[in-house]
C-alpha cells in the first residue's frame, strides 16, 4: 500500500518557476510515486541570513511506495541535480525539498523529523498545504487548520495560476 506524503517545495535562486517546474517533474518520476496534486504557488519574502531574493513556495500531493528515508534521499538527489548547494544553513537555494508530513507516521532522528519540525511556524508551508488538503491533521490530532489559524498570513502573496487567465486570489 502506497503512504499518502506532503511534500514542500522552494526556490529563490536561478529561476524559481523552472526550478519548481522541473522539480514537480522529478517527483513525479520517482519510483513507485504518483503526483496526485499540486497546491498553488506562493511567493514569499525569504527568512534566514542577509538579504535574499523571495522564494517560490509550493506544496504536493503524493503516493509513494518509497520508505521516509529512501524517499528522503531521492529527494535530497533531486536537490543537488538541480544544482543545490549547501553552503549556509538557511541561505539562498535552487531547491529545497522537504517532507512535511508521511501518513499519520512520527519519526524523529537526526536526519529525517515528521511532521517537518518547522511546519507550524511557516505560512508559506501551512497556506499551501491546507489549499489542497484542508481537513488534514497531524499524527498527535492536531488540525492543521488550527496551525494555520496560529500562524500570521504576512509576507506571502498567492500567485496567479499559470493559463488560468485571471486571478485565483
Ligand atoms: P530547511 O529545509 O529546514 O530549510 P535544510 O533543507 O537546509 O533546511 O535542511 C536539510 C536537512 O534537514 C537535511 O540534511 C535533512 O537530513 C534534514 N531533515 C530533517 N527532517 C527533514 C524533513 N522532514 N524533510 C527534509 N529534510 C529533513
Ligand atoms: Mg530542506
Amino acid at each position: 500500500m502506497p503512504a499518502r506524503v506532503y511534500l514542500g517545495l522552494g526556490s529563490n535562486l536561478n529561476s524559481p518557476p523552472r526550478q519548481i517546474k522541473a522539480a514537480l517533474k522529478a517527483i513525479a518520476q520517482l519510483p513507485g510515486t504518483q503526483l496526485i496534486r499540486c497546491a498553488p504557488w506562493y511567493k514569499s519574502l525569504a527568512i534566514g541570513p542577509g538579504s535574499q531574493p523571495s522564494y517560490i513556495n509550493t506544496v504536493v500531493e503524493i503516493d509513494t511506495a518509497l520508505q521516509p528515508r529512501a524517499l528522503l534521499q531521492a529527494l535530497q538527489q533531486i536537490e543537488t541535480r538541480q544544482g543545490r548547494k549547501r553552503i549556509v544553513r538557511w541561505g539562498p537555494r535552487t531547491l529545497d525539498l522537504d517532507i512535511l508530513l508521511y501518513a499519520k507516521r512520527s519519526l524523529n532522528s537526526r536526519q529525517l523529523q515528521i511532521p517537518h519540525p518547522r511546519l507550524g511556524e511557516r505560512n508559506f508551508v501551512l497556506q499551501p498545504l491546507a489549499d489542497i488538503a484542508p481537513e488534514l491533521s497531524l499524527p498527535d490530532g492536531t488540525p492543521l487548520a488550527r496551525l494555520l489559524a496560529n500562524c500570521s498570513p504576512a509576507g506571502i502573496v498567492r500567485l496567479v495560476a499559470v493559463g488560468s487567465g485571471g486571478r485565483t486570489d
